[in-house]
């Protein structure tokens, strides 16, 4: 029996996350689900479906949207010899982050119902409840699923609803592909199978909140549970090193010591700055993790924004400079040279995380897995049977559209935008990525994604390339070895978007109807 499951068939095991995985809620396994919607069944079968091109292509024109899965695992539920109907978990993105669902269907392709198994976004829950779900049941591909049309939009989740109505169709549209358009019946099982699945057999997945976000990892082998506890264990280590909301990181610590001269660090803390004198150098000072008095004038300190006097900005501005932060390679130390200094490694922290914890994921022998955290993410090889994880790209101004998909391989990507943390005031937008030289929200760009090797540099870059804007941003990020990077900005406040971005790019990132011509892209 084929087990290996795509990016969006994830089996969810029966441990359900605990209560630190912060707003994720996992409502029940796929097990449970299954049996639940079968309570007759006394046997249940499963078979991976490959879609190749052309049946991608006819599946996406039976469901009415693109289909990105390579593979599907459909599973069949049995009485004796009758086939009593069909069951598939996938995956689609609501706002920001991927739902899990269910559907299961008679033997006619016909909604018997719908399950959410995890859901993961802070809104729009709405999607879990009872009343939502009942709409789909008796609907097959006849009908058109639709929201507002057949199924009933909950205000405040429309995205959510979208995702599910859209997932819908994609399942019942791969069942017509796999089985009911040819006619053709699942084996069934040859020995009742009621007994959950090995949990090796598919990936495992886990999400824990740290540094103030949720990094989510998935992976595939048989010590992938164990594996992923000691990745998050090494990303909560780096946190009391590397925050500086905490007063007892080694961050803070070390910079109030190092004004008066030069200070030991340890490995993890040099390594991240000395990337942060890099990544300062080569962007001539658009990079500055010394900004953090900027960062707090602005109130984006753990904060949503307000605007700060002018008095503030300027007090704030004089202790901006990366060249007051020395860096000793040889003896590991750090010296600051001017008093009220501070740091602030939200640019470039949680790429530096992501990258020890493929590094311990690595080393406990894991070959399939995607680290994400919050946006910076990097992969480990690929799910079997597919291209790589796939990866959608938001579109900067529209919160339910994306500009395309990056299917993601043994490398990272990030995406830095003015629309994470930002606030209006007189219709004007003031965002968190601030230009060090201005002491200001930049202006040149809205969003910029970087693909680098490491997750340290695609963090790092992308915020930068968002300080540099289109033209010294792409010359920038055409300049680093392995990077690719698209960069959208507004070609006046409030108007139309340009898209520039890296001579390769194309290569990589598949774009959709959203995103106009590259410039500067080949292809
Ligand atoms: P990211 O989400 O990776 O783009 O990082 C944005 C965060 O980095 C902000 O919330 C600030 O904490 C910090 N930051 C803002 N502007 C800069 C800058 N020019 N250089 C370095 N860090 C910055
Ligand atoms: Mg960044």
């Amino acid at each position: 029996m084929a087990l290996m499951r795509t990016y969006f068939v994830a089996v969810l095991l029966a441990a359900a996350l605990a209560a630190e995985d912060g707003d994720i809620t996992v409502y029940q396994t796929e097990d449970q689900a299954v049996r639940e919607c079968f309570p007759s069944a006394d046997a249940f079968g499963s078979e991976a479906i490959r879609l190749d091109d052309a049946a991608r292509g006819r599946v996406a024109e039976r469901a009415g949207r693109k289909v990105y899965e390579r593979e599907v695992l459909v599973r069949s539920a049995w009485k004796g010899d009758a086939l009593l109907g069909y069951a598939v978990v996938s995956e689609d993105l609501g706002c920001y982050k991927p739902i899990t669902y269910l559907v299961a269907t008679d033997a006619a392709g016909r909604v018997l119902e719908i399950r959410i198994l995890v859901y993961r976004e802070s809104r729009g829950g709405e999607v879990a409840r009872k009343r939502f779900r009942a709409q789909f049941e008796g609907k097959s591909l006849g009908d058109p699923i639709r929201q507002d049309r057949d199924i009933t939009n909950v205000s405040g989740a429309t995205t959510s609803v979208r995702a599910i109505t859209d997932g819908v169709r994609k399942v019942l549209a791969v069942l017509q592909e796999a089985y009911l358009a040819r006619g053709a019946l699942p084996a069934r099982p040859l020995v009742a199978a009621v007994a959950p699945q090995p949990p090796a057999a598919g990936p495992v997945r886990r999400a824990r909140v740290l540094m103030g976000t949720t990094l989510e990892i998935t992976a595939f082998g048989p010590d992938a549970a164990e594996a992923i506890g000691a990745a998050m264990d090494e990303v909560a280590r780096l946190e009391s090193i590397l925050s500086h909301f905490r007063d007892d990181s080694e961050l803070s610590r070390a910079v109030v010591a190092a004004v008066k001269g030069p200070v030991p660090i340890g490995d993890d803390l040099f390594a991240c700055l000395f990337a942060c004198e890099r990544f300062w150098r080569a962007s001539e000072g658009a990079f500055d993790p010394t900004v953090a008095p900027l960062v707090e004038a602005w109130g984006f300190k753990g904060g949503t924004g307000r605007m700060p006097t002018d008095g503030d900005l300027a007090s704030a501005l004089a202790l901006v400079g990366f060249g007051h932060v020395h860096l000793d390679a040889e003896r590991r130390t750090l010296a600051i040279d001017r008093d009220g200094v501070r740091l602030d490694l939200g640019a470039i922290g949680k790429g530096y995380a992501v990258d020890r914890a493929v590094d311990v994921l690595r080393a406990r022998g894991i070959a399939t897995a995607l680290v994400n955290f919050s946006g910076n993410m990097r992969a480990i090889g690929t799910p079997t049977g597919t291209d790589g994880w796939p990866v959608l790209l938001r579109h900067p101004r529209d919160p339910e559209g994306s500009l395309g998909v990056v299917f993601l391989r043994d490398r990272a990507i990030s995406t830095s935008g003015d629309y994470e943390k930002s606030f209006e005031v007189g219709g004007k937008r003031y965002h968190h990525i601030l230009d060090p030289r201005t002491g200001r929200p930049s202006e040149t760009a809205c969003a910029a994604t970087v693909l680098a090797p490491t997750a340290t540099d695609a963090d790092a870059l992308s915020t930068t390339l968002c300080v540099l804007g289109p033209d010294r941003g792409r010359e920038v990020g055409s300049s680093m070895a392995g990077v690719q990077a698209l960069i959208v900005a507004e070609t006046s406040p409030g108007g139309d978007l340009r898209f520039v971005g890296t001579a390769k790019v194309l290569s990589d990132l598949h774009v959709g109807e959203s995103c106009g011509a590259i410039d500067g892209a080949e292809g």
